[in-house]
């Protein structure tokens, strides 16, 4: 294990790696725009996209770090409230068709969704939404499917994400979940690596978990919770 000093020094030094990147983008493009006066419309037009493009990154990045910041250090406030878990589920549906716009077929199973359960709705749609979001980006498969099972066992409840992706490599499976890890390199399919990370933390918080289940045939995550939260010490 390393000492919390290295570890600062190990995530500052990442964070100015992910923030140099986008920024040397932005930089290298406006100063294209300001020394050359001959460029035509078309070109003028990519060049602002690229740079709008890596400033939404950027901003983006921040709201993650900030998120992760204040789930890591604890205060965090949590609304609990009855919710029903086909909702949250539908909201996270469209909420990500919204943002990433491909295709890909989602199956359910309506009559085991129709539980309800004392929770802060908002950060379980956080949750699922990422989840739902990465088999959007990840999942390569010619005729993506997403199938989410929830299941329900005594006092808690585990809802299921599993896409006909590739998966994730085995080697790769216990870093997921850790901050800036990535399994592709391609930095433009996903975000800075943040997304699974806050997903643990938030899960933490609601008393539950989340975790990587290997061979299912695609990327599959389960997330298990308490049906009634209340009772779990705030
Ligand atoms: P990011 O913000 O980069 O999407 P995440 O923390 O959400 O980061 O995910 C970490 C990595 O796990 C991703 O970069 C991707 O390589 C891999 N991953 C997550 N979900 C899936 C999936 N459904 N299929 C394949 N790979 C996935």
């Amino acid at each position: 294990l390393m000492d919390l000093g290295v570890q600062k020094d190990a995530f500052l030094s990442q964070i100015s790696h992910e923030l140099r990147t986008p920024m040397t983008s932005i930089r290298s493009f406006s100063e294209i725009l300001m020394a050359e006066d001959e460029i035509d419309h078309e070109e003028r037009q990519r060049y602002a996209r690229i740079m709008h493009g890596e400033a939404r990154r950027l901003t983006r990045l921040l709201d993650d770090l900030l998120d992760l910041s204040v789930l890591e250090n604890g205060q965090v406030v949590l609304n609990r409230d009855e919710a029903r878990v086909s909702d949250i589920l539908d909201r996270a549906i469209t909420a990500t068709e919204a943002r990433t716009g491909r295709q890909m077929r989602i199956e359910r199973s309506p009559r085991d969704e129709d539980v309800t359960i004392v929770t802060d709705a908002d950060r379980l749609l956080q949750v699922f939404v990422n989840l739902i979001s990465n088999a959007r980006k990840y999942c390569a498969a010619d005729d993506p499917v997403l199938r989410i099972a929830v299941h329900r066992t005594g006092h808690s409840l585990t809802v299921d994400f599993i896409d006909n992706g590739d998966g994730i490599p085995p080697r790769a499976e216990s870093l997921i979940f850790e901050k800036f890890a990535r399994v592709s390199d391609d930095r433009h399919a996903g975000g800075a690596g943040l997304g699974l990370a806050i997903c643990r933390e938030i899960m933490q918080r609601l008393g539950g978990t989340i975790s990587y289940l290997p061979g299912q045939g695609g990327a599959a995550f389960r997330v298990t919770l308490p049906m009634d939260a209340g009772r779990i010490a705030a």
